[in-house]
């Protein structure tokens, strides 16, 4: 370290993040005893200690997910790498891969399939509308793809898409298919099984309430048979998923140096997930939407997506007339430390992205977070 370096660390003050009320739409608050595992001492990522609880994580995310004989694992990465996970590995050079395009992840979707030399197919609509069983069904009828993709809850919209349509006429076209669950999982229910979905992804810092770094993943036995049958190896190395499922669940040979303490929070926050039970959390959320959307809606505001599509987790509302999004949610950042977050692409400055998920989803929170917001927007000149 050069003596300017030096002098630099010694006067810079100890770490103290600001204490944020996180209800924008991730990172979402962690649990306190997530933060508890964090501290633990780590131990080697072959150690049959870590390899117990990467088997712990496995088995919590089975029910997590809602799946009995599908396979799971975990990615090093955030959400994003899990996506990319699914793309490499399924989505061979030239093959047909159909996307339901409908907000910013789906198109984030084409745009990695396009890397891995994919023929891309879109079915697009609007951010924030969704794609009805017929509509789906058809365009999977008439395009035969290898591949189908869309996005569960798409963060970027607030709009939720039912799965099951998707799912099973992508397998009356021999296609395998793919749900971005990143916003979903923990928060509303997934139902990996009954749902047909055959390759999942997710993260940890959404519904999980865990903080960034991790990619939970669902592989149905079609899914798992269609990685023994390719020949080809995947174009990515790090995210070769039979790699990573040789190392985390069959062989435990290394592959990569596993995050040790992020694996030690997701087993935590799994946990406190299985303790509540999964059917009680999703309650738990569709209350505290209801007693959202009814206070904004008190509020003469508007929600983006009609009440039957949307993410309980997740609301877009709409932004009133005469309000500037950006200082509103400065101000709400700056005074009672709230985060949430504005729209973008075709909803910039057109929607608040407000989650209410996790440790967050309390009445109390929910009625503590609605006074707050209508101060904001009344000193930002929103008259009620
Ligand atoms: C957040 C998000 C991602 C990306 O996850 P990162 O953890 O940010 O990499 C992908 N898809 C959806 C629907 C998301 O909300």
């Amino acid at each position: 370290m050069s003596a300017i370096e030096q002098t630099t660390a010694l006067h810079l003050p100890a770490l103290q993040p600001p204490r944020r009320y996180l209800f924008g739409p991730g990172p979402s608050m962690v649990h306190p005893r997530v933060y508890e595992a964090l501290s633990k001492p780590i131990v080697g990522h072959l150690d049959p200690y870590f390899i117990q609880v990467m088997g712990d994580v496995q088995q919590l995310l089975k029910t997590t997910f809602g799946t009995s004989d599908g396979a799971t694992l975990v990615i090093s990465g955030t959400g994003s790498a899990g996506m990319e996970a699914a793309v490499a590995n399924f989505v061979e050079p030239g093959a047909k891969f159909a996307v339901f395009a409908n907000g910013y992840f789906s198109d984030r979707l084409t745009e990695m399939a396009k890397r891995q030399g994919a023929n891309v197919v879109r079915f697009e609509k609007g951010w924030g509308e969704t794609f009805t069983d017929d509509e789906a069904t058809e365009f999977i009828r008439r395009e035969k793809p290898k591949v189908v993709a869309y996005v569960h809850a798409e963060t970027s919209t607030g709009a939720l898409q039912a799965g099951r349509a998707i799912c099973a006429a992508a397998h009356d076209a021999g296609a395998l298919a793919i749900a971005d669950c990143v916003t979903s999982l923990g928060g509303v229910p997934v139902e990996f099984d009954r749902t047909g979905i055959d390759v999942a992804y997710s993260c940890t810092q959404k519904g999980l309430s865990c903080p960034p770094g991790l990619s939970p993943m669902a592989m149905s036995p079609r899914a798992m048979d269609f990685l023994r049958a390719r020949t080809t190896p995947s174009r990515s190395w790090y995210l070769d998923l039979k790699l990573i499922h040789d190392y985390s669940t069959v062989s435990h040979r290394y592959h990569h140096t596993a995050p040790i303490s992020m694996f030690y929070a997701l087993r935590e926050a799994l946990m406190v997930i299985a303790e509540e039970g999964i059917e009680n959390r999703w309650e738990r959320h569709r209350r505290c939407n209801r007693a959202f959307v009814k206070g904004v809606e008190a509020m003469s505001l508007r929600m983006h997506v009609p009440e039957a599509h949307r993410i309980a987790t997740l609301n877009t509302v709409c932004v009133p007339q005469g309000v500037d999004e950006a200082k509103a949610r400065k101000r709400l950042l700056d005074e009672p430390g709230i985060e949430i977050a504005g729209g973008f692409g075709p909803l910039a400055g057109k929607v608040f992205r407000i989650g209410v998920m996790g440790p967050l989803a309390t009445e109390d929170n929910v009625q503590f977070f609605l006074k707050e917001f209508k101060k904001t927007l009344s000193a930002e000149g929103y008259s009620i």
